[in-house]
């Protein structure tokens, strides 16, 4: 992409509005635009670093067996009458009504829907397990919208369903959730932890949320220093197999959100010197509830012996917008974004510093066109705009890799490489540079 060309409107001064560092930068880096209080559109490059994220989870929820369905964001109230939430839900709920007077609403979740499916569907424990996702927007009339897209009304989410004969084999669904989040949270740059989380009157410990340490986090929460060494499952994991020891190592050192958070629990098995209370930010919440809404809303199923049984149910959620937040808030400086490699929205800037000269140009021109051959995405700078003003963009907006070109270095056959991580540079030939990114 030439940036001539490109819609970025990037701001030069902080939005007043935006009171932490990834919404300032979301906005400074012509990622969103608010609609509206907790509603945003998104720009270019901030839907294809959405998509990315997006698709980082989608083969993460595959690899693990789920399947990818598309429910609609309209629902009709009847579900909700039927599983009993249509009144508790209250106001973060937005109610609809349609020309003739019927009563519907922008979901939050989908448990029901995608309950209703099945049940319609499914019979036998001879289809089971099953579980079934999608990526949706989603609709919560927060009380205090904020953040950004951290907490949005509108918000973009992945929310799975498992169905299963019985408890045994709902854990173990619950399980290759687990074991799919902390893969894909590891492909997305980030270290999340998994953390106990509140399961009312469900009861059990099937309930965790995935939890990355943040400053500025909406969470407090408590944990053991060793969860940030911790290696996270390779992508051979075998999802057929027993994951209960992954799970395991996982669970068997402290994390809490203060919900769940018991001093003496936390101070008797972490080392004084490993204890870490601070804050966190929710990016995924993995809940087992089992015949909740299977119940209520006729989701049995015929077992072996020939029984009618509601099946055990699990629900899987993950914040996708939440989660570009999220990534700037671990990883950015003071110039801005540092995009982890896997979700940057071009894994090369190429800078122009003198658009006008023509050996420049064309030189630039022309290794564009060999990342393009290469298959690098390559956000190109040909503006006829300052160097600085050209630095500065480049460093907002965080892109791996920057690839300066000037008429000087060309003079010796030389471009200047820097990583936006690091800050280091070096010096190198054309082809060394190119070889070396693609
Ligand atoms: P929170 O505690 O932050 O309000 P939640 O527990 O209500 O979140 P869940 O129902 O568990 O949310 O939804 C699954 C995921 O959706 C959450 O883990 C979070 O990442 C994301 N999410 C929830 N609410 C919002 C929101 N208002 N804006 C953006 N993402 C959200
Ligand atoms: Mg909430
Ligand atoms: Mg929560
Ligand atoms: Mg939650």
């Amino acid at each position: 992409m030439r940036l001539s060309a490109y819609f970025l409107p990037t701001l030069k001064e902080n939005p007043t509005e935006a009171q932490i560092v990834s919404h300032r930068y979301m906005l400074r880096a012509g990622m969103i635009r608010q609609a509206t209080s907790g509603i945003y559109s998104w720009l270019p490059m901030g839907l294809k670093v959405l998509r990315k994220v997006e698709q980082i989870i989608r083969e993460e929820q595959n690899r693990a067996g789920a399947q990818e369905i598309l429910m609609p964001t309209i629902q009709p109230a009847d579900l909700w009458k039927k599983s009993g939430r249509y009144d508790d839900y209250g106001k973060e709920m937005l109610r609809i009504e349609d020309r003739h007077g019927r009563d519907m609403l922008y979901g939050p979740t989908n448990e029901e829907m995608v309950t209703e499916i099945f049940a319609n569907a499914v019979k036998s424990y001879k289809d089971l397990p099953k579980n079934l996702y999608h990526i949706q927007w989603k609709f919560r009339d927060e009380v205090r919208p904020r953040f950004g897209v951290m907490r949005g009304r509108e918000f973009f989410m992945k929310d799975a369903y498992s169905f299963d004969i019985d408890f045994e084999s709902a854990k173990a669904a619950y399980n290759r959730m687990f074991v799919s989040y902390l893969r894909t949270f590891e492909r997305l740059g980030l270290r999340a932890i998994p953390m106990a989380a509140d399961t009312g009157p469900i009861g059990g410990d099937l309930s965790h949320e995935f939890i990355i340490l943040a400053d500025t986090g909406e969470s407090e929460v408590f944990c053991h220093s060793d969860f940030l060494e911790k290696v996270s499952p390779s992508a051979d994991v075998d999802y057929s197999g027993d994951l209960q020891p992954i799970v395991d190592d996982w669970t068997s050192i402290y994390a809490a959100t203060d919900e769940m958070y018991v001093k003496e629990d936390f101070e008797g098995s972490v080392p004084e010197d490993k204890r870490m209370q601070c804050r966190g930010i929710e990016v995924g919440h993995i809940f087992h509830f089992g015949t909740k809404y299977s119940e209520p809303m006729g989701a049995y199923v015929l077992n072996s012996e020939g029984e009618n049984v509601p099946v055990f149910m699990g629900s899987y959620g993950i914040g996708v917008s939440r989660l570009l937040g999220a990534i700037i808030e671990a990883s950015h400086d003071e110039n801005g974004i540092i995009w982890p490699e896997a979700v940057a929205p071009y894994k090369v800037g190429l800078i122009n510093l003198k658009a006008k000269d023509e050996d420049c140009a064309k030189a630039c021109d022309d290794l564009y066109q060999k990342f393009n051959a290469a298959g690098v995405d390559c956000l190109y700078d040909d503006r006829d705009t300052s160097a600085g003003a050209k630095f500065k963009d480049m460093d907002l907006i965080g892109l791996p890799w920057q690839m300066v070109v000037g008429p000087r270095g060309l003079k010796n056959g030389v471009v200047e490489l820097k990583n936006r991580k690091t800050g280091e540079k070096e010096e190198l030939t054309l082809e060394a540079a190119l070889s070396k990114l693609g």
